[in-house]
């Protein structure tokens, strides 16, 4: 691992241990790597820090490690997508979009046709706990569940709207989250 990935990794596990709290304990490798890999992972650990059980199970359960042969990954991946997701959520102070926008951007997943069932897996099953309807739903593209995607401002649309080049289906300029 090169020096500069080193310290990327450090300090995202500084930063999670503050956000998450004692009650979280250490923070493993691969929870540091699922969070800079899916930034909805992170979304998920932010909002189970009131309930401990769903946290642990989590931290426990990052994506990639639970599956059946968990292929590490190379620092220069932690060290081009540290770059990207996490850090610019981070930018943003972990904010969440204003009500209206994420009503616009929900609206916009609900009449997608990319809009899908989310498959069996631990992680989904945790992350659509609390969930109903079609806002378990996912995007089969991204593998995103959108209830929760469309909440963080980092976060875009990956398909252009039918007939126009310039806004995704949320009408937000592609690839530039607003
Ligand atoms: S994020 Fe975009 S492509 Fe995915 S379901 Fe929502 S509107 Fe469709």
């Amino acid at each position: 691992m090169t020096h500069q990935s080193s310290i990327g990794t450090e300090q995202i596990r500084e930063r999670l241990s503050e956000l998450l709290g004692p009650g979280a304990g250490e923070i493993s490798d691969d929870v540091v790597l699922a969070v800079v890999d899916d930034p909805l992972y992170l979304h998920h650990l932010l909002i189970s820090r009131q309930t401990p059980a769903f946290l642990r199970l989590l931290l426990d359960s990052p994506p990639e490690t639970a599956g059946a042969s968990p292929v590490p990954r190379s620092a220069a991946k932690l060290s081009r997508q540290a770059a990207s997701s996490f850090w610019k959520w981070a930018k943003s102070g972990f904010e969440f979009v204003p009500d209206e926008q994420y009503e616009r951007r929900l609206a916009a997943c609900r009449q997608c046709p990319h809009l899908t069932d989310p498959p069996q897996s631990k992680l989904y099953d945790v992350a659509t706990v609390a969930r109903r309807g079609d806002d378990r739903k996912i995007c089969d593209l991204c593998g995103c569940v959108v209830a929760s995607k469309a909440r963080i401002p980092s976060e875009t649309c990956p398909d252009p709207r039918p007939g126009r080049g310039d806004v995704n289906r949320w009408g937000e300029k592609v690839g530039s989250p607003q």
